[in-house]
């Protein structure tokens, strides 16, 4: 069995335990509770930390075994780094991280982290604890040998804290958004035999046990639609397409819903136009838009956040065969634009085009937001360190922006304009699907503009930062579940009524 984390909170300065966790800040030495139990070890603290070289920078440790005067096995004291109380709380969520990295390492078990310092406030501590469960997940269900070598089945985490009550609700809240993400990394982590169009709409469907309203479009129902570019790209493909509409209704009646649209390619071969051997495997994960946005609705439903919001996902798998889409095809999307097909590869824009038309047709949303590991030449552009903003709309760029900053899920806004539009017209229909090499993620999103009919927008072109993600803090699995995070902190921030103050 893998190993299990939970997470409790209590008041006061912990009794006897296994691990023993105290905060110092950078160049301090330990105070209130921690000075207490410093001072039970009998040691001192100068020499101590001049012999460890520990300054309390974040990330540094103490690790003593057996301490005298405690009852725990080990007392670990970590750097708390500068006390600064306006720090993001992404910086939370890194400690978070970075605890239970620590924690992991050492095969701890049973924990007690005392947490009262001035800035710990219940929601930074809600930051901590969702970077604990982030860091400690694992995708390893196909493995035959799931635990390390003395792993304890639960890892046991209880945060002594000043107000348990608040920081429990806090917990709970921010965890909701844990619990998406996680899933958003699940579903991207799976493999493409598992998780075909109708496995992922059928986990799709399990939000309807939080509240959500999900609804499946099949082909003939997308036929008469005319959804003709989104079913061009599925019909080289045993498998069959589907759209799933998930509906979130927290908010006022009547109110005009944020829509959050997302690519699902569950596998993207490239078609015709076929992708190289080399690193093709990480296709699986070609519906990381898709994810992004299931792990969202979950999120939002799972902590009943007060809005109206709707996620359309269209899932499709990108095949060659005797029935797929060929280079020079032409389609009338759902909108009467026609698209020459140039490229079968560039085929994410064409399962938008229709799910974003359909989208503000159906809904009239507040905005549409879509994800899509959209482009390899954004990873160019940016790596994996931010993803690619597109927007006709600055009011929800800057918003965007500020979402990622407090995340850790960072964005780049790029540039859009009539130069870059023109890129794409078509010799023989209105526009085409690849407009080459130069600017390729902007011709992209010039590409989606023509679909999403002056509604407020933007594209996060997300092929950089949802696979192969970089080991963080906060993350040690292939895929980091970006963009679910970045968008519950959007809504959060921007487009819920202000809750009611504390009494
Ligand atoms: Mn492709
Ligand atoms: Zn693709």
């Amino acid at each position: 069995m893998p190993q299990t984390i939970e997470i409790k909170t209590s008041a006061g300065i912990p009794a006897s335990t296994g691990t023993l966790v105290i905060y110092v800040a950078e160049g301090a030495a330990p105070t209130g509770g921690a000075a207490t139990i410093w001072a039970a070890t009998g040691l001192d603290w100068a020499r101590v930390t001049r012999a460890a070289g520990f300054k309390g920078k974040q990330g540094q440790m103490l690790d003593l075994l057996a301490p005298t005067g405690l009852d725990a096995a080990r007392l670990l004291v970590l750097g708390a780094g500068k006390p600064d109380a306006s720090a993001s709380p992404s910086a939370w969520t890194d400690r978070g991280g970075s605890l239970a990295g620590k924690l992991m390492a050492l095969k701890a078990d049973q924990v007690a982290v005392l947490l009262e310092e001035a800035g710990a406030t219940p929601d930074r501590i809600a930051e901590l604890a969702a970077g604990l469960r982030l860091r400690h997940y694992r995708f390893d269900k196909y493995r035959a040998k799931k635990d390390e070598p003395g792993e304890a089945a639960v890892l046991a985490i209880t945060l002594h804290v000043a107000d348990p009550a608040a920081t429990d609700a806090a917990i709970a809240n921010r965890g909701a958004t844990v619990s998406g993400t996680l899933l958003a990394r699940d579903l991207i982590n799976e493999p493409a035999n598992v998780l075909g169009t109708l496995e992922f709409a059928a986990a799709a469907q399990q939000l309807t046990s939080l509240g959500v309203t999900v609804e499946e479009l099949d082909e003939p129902a997308m036929q008469a639609l005319g959804m003709n570019a989104l079913l061009v790209v599925s019909q080289g493909s045993a498998r069959p397409p589907r759209l799933v509409i998930m509906s979130w209704n927290g908010g006022k009646k009547g109110d005009a819903p944020l829509a959050f649209v997302g690519k699902g390619v569950v596998f993207d071969t490239g078609g015709i136009s076929i992708k190289g051997a080399a690193g093709m495997e990480d296709m699986k994960g070609d519906m990381g838009g898709a994810a992004a946005v299931t792990g969202l609705m979950h999120a939002l439903a799972a902590r009943k956040a007060p809005v109206n919001a709707i996620g359309v996902i269209g899932l499709v798998e990108n095949m060659p065969s005797s029935t797929a889409m060929r280079p020079g095809d032409i389609v009338k999307a759902m909108s009467g634009t026609t698209i020459e097909i140039i490229n079968t590869d560039a085929e994410g824009r064409l399962v938008l085009s229709d799910a974003l038309w359909y989208t503000q047709q159906r809904f009239k949303p507040r905005f549409m937001i879509n994800l899509a590991t959209l482009t390899g030449a954004i990873g160019v552009a940016l790596g994996n360190d931010h993803a690619g903003l597109f927007s006709n709309n600055d009011e929800l760029s800057a918003n965007l922006l500020a979402a990622g900053l407090a995340t850790g899920e960072k964005l780049w806004r790029m540039p859009m304009g009539p130069a870059y539009d023109k890129l794409i017209e078509s010799r023989f229909a209105d526009i085409k699907n690849s407009a080459g090499r130069p600017a390729g993620s902007i011709t992209a999103a010039q590409f989606l503009l023509r679909f999403v009919n002056d509604v407020p927008w933007a594209h996060l072109d997300i092929a950089g930062t949802a696979l192969g993600s970089p080991t963080t803090e906060t993350n040690t699995s292939w895929t980091s579940g970006f963009g679910v995070a970045l968008l519950d902190r959007l809504v959060r921030d921007n487009y819920e009524p202000a809750p009611a103050k504390a009494k």
